[in-house]
């Protein structure tokens, strides 16, 4: 199963696969958890990648085309894999249609004035788990692993206007070019985590 998930940032693509890659053993991959990974580490990608992603842009395609080339080519995803953040413009559609066979593309979309709140009130976990602050009741650990939940330092309002600008101008093109290649299925994401999740597992049958 070659899946990507498609949707502005806050859509609840990184919710969603978490619980889609466990359902359907294949690996969750997720540019910005491979920049965030890079960051922390300091390496030249993490270097590169945090000047961009401070300003809420886009890393330029070349370092991430590589770094998604790299990951497909793992044996990890010959089985299939599920792309999440990844294509972002048509540059980077184009360049995934030249290596690997995508089946389906999920995009979730939601209201776009409730992804301010959404991202702002984001609390994320090492472990890939994200939460709302709205339904933590003031808990500080992830409830699956007990790590302890930060805010990502790319959620605060100014990068996440910036960020819904970006999403506007270079990714949601990309609805278009996969309604046009036939793959292109459309979620409400607007509804409770499971119902949306139900809604996936359906719609990929
Ligand atoms: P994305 O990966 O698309 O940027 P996330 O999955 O990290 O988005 O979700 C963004 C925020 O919205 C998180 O705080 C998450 O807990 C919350 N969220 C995700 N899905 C839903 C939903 N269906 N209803 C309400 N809040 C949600
Ligand atoms: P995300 O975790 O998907 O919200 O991504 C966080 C940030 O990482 C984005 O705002 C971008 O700066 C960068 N990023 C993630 N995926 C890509 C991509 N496919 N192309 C360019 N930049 C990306």
């Amino acid at each position: 199963m070659k899946i990507i998930l498609l949707g502005a940032p806050g859509a609840g693509k990184g919710t969603q696969a978490k619980r889609l890659a466990e359902k359907y053993d294949i690996p969750h991959v997720s540019t910005g958890d491979i920049f965030r990974a890079n960051i922390k580490n300091q390496t030249p990608i993490g270097i590169v990648a945090k000047s961009y992603i401070d300003k809420g842009q886009l890393v330029p395609d070349e370092v991430t085309v590589e770094i998604v080339k790299q990951r497909l080519n793992e044996p990890d995803c010959q089985k299939g894999y599920l792309l999440d953040g990844f294509p972002r413009n048509v540059y980077q559609a184009e360049e995934l249609d030249k290596i690997s066979n995508v089946e389906k593309v999920i995009d979730i979309e939601v209201d776009f004035t409730k992804l301010l709140k959404r991202i702002t009130g984001r609390r994320v976990c090492a472990c890939g788990e994200s939460y709302h602050v709205d339904f933590l009741e003031g808990k500080t650990e992830c409830a699956r692993c007990g790590g302890k939940l930060y805010q990502r330092a790319d959620d605060n309002e100014a990068t996440v206007n910036e960020r819904l600008s970006v999403y506007q101008k270079q990714t949601a093109p990309l609805i278009d070019y996969y309604k046009k290649a036939g793959k292109l299925v459309v979620i409400d994401g607007d509804k409770a985590i499971d119902e949306v999740f139900e809604e996936i597992v359906n719609k990929l049958k």
